[in-house]
């Protein structure tokens, strides 16, 4: 995650005065981007996944499941093979490269080179995956295994929840009463972010996750797991004073969100427009296939009323004072800030006459100043108001060798702020010195528990940005609405049982499908659709109505939907996500066999929108009550813990 600069970290009450500093030079920094490569055109469709694990060592005779904390012997082995395995690594996939992650059980995979929008490089997504997978496993211990896990279960509980074990009274950065200071990448970025969240809020994270209240579990609960009366460091008081909320699984560590397993996607875009148009696509997707691959009902071995990360995570990175939290009167600081860093997007970016001013509705404070200074060297509002939206932060961690940097080579500085506002969806400007174009990454999935699923779902989301730009497809809804999503998405069962708010024409113009031959890719003359071979970029911009535009008032434009309408269609007017992907299909040139390998992994996502495959978090969450040593009282035994994690590894 994020930049991983060497070097020596600042405490919080230095690295502070340094925030000023960071943001103007960062802001520098993005403007030598800005006008070296607003402009450049013509960056072709490159793609890649970000898969993270978590090392689980099992052990059969005891019946225990615990988490690994050998990443940093791993990491190192694995990048000590790197040589060896180029010789033995297949053709069709380039040797992948394995990165560090916040938990010391956690690795991060990506693939070695980023994938074309060539057929062959889709169908390889799935292999690549596994070879990842599988090299990683080789490498570990005979009793470790690597997990797509989004939360572990235990993670958090009392007793041997890790090997090996340590105790959470030496939490140094975190004043955890539950995670214990080895659990943090030893990197000292990492302990360092941890504490300097700590100091700033001015308190310790506190998220309460509410418990899955099954028919014996006590009534009001009183998490009897909590070390209540524990008397080391001033926080430990919080959970007793009001922090912890009955009925809820308490959390207080940056481990428990930044220790989950996640499944991201970047993709490449043509030029900086074309980047814009597929972030704004892609936020009020983004809560939907967050509810679609759920996956972490589990947490701190309860079972919650919740089935996703998202708000854990939210919660884990919130270093807003009470002031910006509003709890108290703006004094030392200058922004009231409705969320925290880690949280949905807050603005559409796109130029387009699509964007319309209604669908930014919601209190977006950003910093005059910095607004100021961009539309001064000739940033648009739009633009502007996304950047000096992202720098209210303070940088988190700042390194003394590192304070002073060449703005015009150096992008340090603008990835400081930039990469630790981790939002739904992230746009990412060319880092410096390097061939890379403008990039948007979509962030909100948890990662599947098998290589199929993880890879239908990055084919799926590489297919839908096509159709979003070749259709010149509109999914814009108010911010407010996705951001109510975002809430709905997590409840438990939100896949099944929930509704959405959707647009409910996503044509453009208002009336007109791919099929009615206005938004189809069509050849040089307009005429006869022209068969392309691969998924490519540069689409030309959505050109206006002839008529003029004719908005309908917003509130008349999304409906609430329920998955399987989002996703397989309603009405004669919307196809679904699926349908639309399926019309892309069309307008490409792919051999049979290819096609119905494509088409396995859309099957496999319709049978998910409708509810006829599970979301891993409802699997587990069956699993686990009907399991035998379950007790109808909300806990996840060590036993239960160690056959669902021997279930998941069998898959
Ligand atoms: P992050 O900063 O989000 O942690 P990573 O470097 O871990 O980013 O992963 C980025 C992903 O983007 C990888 O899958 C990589 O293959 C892919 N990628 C690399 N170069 C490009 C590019 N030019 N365009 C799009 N994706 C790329
Ligand atoms: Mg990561
Ligand atoms: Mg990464
Ligand atoms: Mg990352
Ligand atoms: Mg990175
Ligand atoms: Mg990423």
């Amino acid at each position: 995650m994020g930049l991983l600069a060497l070097g020596t970290p600042l405490p919080w009450n230095e690295a502070k005065q340094y925030a000023d500093h960071v943001r103007y030079h960062g802001i520098s920094q993005f403007l030598h981007t800005w006008n070296r490569l607003k402009d450049r055109q013509g960056d072709e469709l490159l793609w890649g996944d970000e898969i993270e694990y978590m090392v689980v060592v099992l052990e059969d005779a005891a019946k225990s499941a615990r988490l690994s904390l050998r990443q940093t012997e791993i990491l190192d082995k694995l990048s000590r093979i790197v040589d060896n395995i180029s010789s033995e690594c297949p053709k069709s996939i380039s040797v992948p490269t394995f990165h560090p992650e916040y938990g010391r059980y956690m690795l991060e995979s990506t693939p070695g080179s980023p994938y074309t929008g060539s057929i062959p490089d889709i169908l390889s997504v799935e292999a690549n995956m596994r070879y990842r997978r599988n090299l990683a496993r080789k490498h570990l211990k005979s009793n470790e295994v690597p997990l797509t896990l989004t939360s572990f279960p235990l993670l958090g509980v009392p007793g041997q929840f890790t090997e090996p074990y340590y105790d959470p009274v030496g939490a140094i950065s975190s004043h955890s009463l539950f995670l214990p200071q080895e659990i943090t990448n030893p990197h000292a970025r990492f302990p360092t972010l941890t504490a300097n969240i700590r100091q700033r809020r001015g308190s310790k994270v506190a998220i309460n996750l509410p418990l899955f209240v099954d028919a014996k579990t006590p009534q009001p609960f009183v998490d009897p797991a909590i070390p209540w009366e524990r008397d080391i460091y001033t926080e430990d008081s919080d959970a007793k004073n009001g922090a912890a909320l009955a009925d809820h699984i308490y959390l207080d560590a940056m481990g428990f969100g930044m220790g989950c397993c996640c499944l991201q996607l970047t993709f490449q875009a043509c030029n900086i427009d074309e980047a814009r148009r597929m972030y704004d696509a892609l936020i009020p997707i983004s809560p939907i296939l967050l509810a679609l691959t759920a996956a972490s009902p589990v947490w701190r071995g309860y079972l919650a009323d919740v089935d996703c990360r998202w708000n854990v995570i939210a919660g884990s990175v919130d270093d807003r004072t009470d002031e910006e939290r509003g709890l108290k009167p703006l004094r030392n600081n200058r922004f009231r800030i409705p969320k925290s860093r880690y949280d949905s997007v807050s603005l559409y970016i796109s130029n387009d006459w699509k964007n319309r001013p209604d669908y930014n509705d919601i209190y977006t404070p950003y910093d005059e100043a910095i607004f100021n200074r961009l539309k001064d060297n000739g940033v648009d509002s739009l633009l502007a108001k996304h950047i000096s939206h992202l720098f209210i932060r303070d940088p988190l961690v700042v390194f003394t060798e590192t304070i002073d940097q060449d703005d015009k080579s150096s992008t340090d500085h603008f990835e400081n702020i930039q990469s630790t506002n981790w939002q739904t969806i992230r746009f990412k400007p060319p880092p410096a010195n390097s061939p890379i174009g403008w990039r948007v990454e979509f962030r909100s999935m948890e990662v599947q528990m098998t290589d199929f699923e993880n890879a239908a779902f990055a084919v799926f989301v590489v297919l839908l940005t096509r159709a979003i730009l070749s259709f010149h497809l509109n999914f814009y809804i108010p911010i407010s609405k996705v951001d109510e999503n975002m809430a709905r998405a997590q409840l438990r069962g939100a896949s099944a049982l929930g509704k959405f708010y959707f647009r409910k024409n996503v044509h453009t113009q208002g009336n007109s499908g791919p099929s009615s031959g206005s938004t189809s890719p069509v050849n040089g003359n307009g005429s006869h659709p022209v068969k392309e071979k691969k998924l490519r970029n540069c689409f030309p911009a959505p050109p206006r109505p002839e008529n003029g535009i004719n908005h309908e008032p917003v509130e008349s434009e999304y409906e609430e939907m329920s998955m399987k309408e989002i996703m397989t269609g309603k009405g004669p007017n919307f196809p679904g996500l699926l349908g639309l992907v399926s019309e892309y299909l069309d307008t490409l040139d792919i051999p049979a066999d290819e096609l119905r390998k494509i088409n396995a992994y859309l099957d496999f996502i319709r049978l998910r929108s409708t509810g006829q495959l599970q979301t891993p978090a409802s699997w587990i969450r069956d699993f686990v009550r009907s399991h035998p040593d379950y007790k109808q009282d909300s806990v996840v035994s060590q036993a239960i813990n160690y056959d669902l994690l021997v279930a998941v590894d069998e898959m």
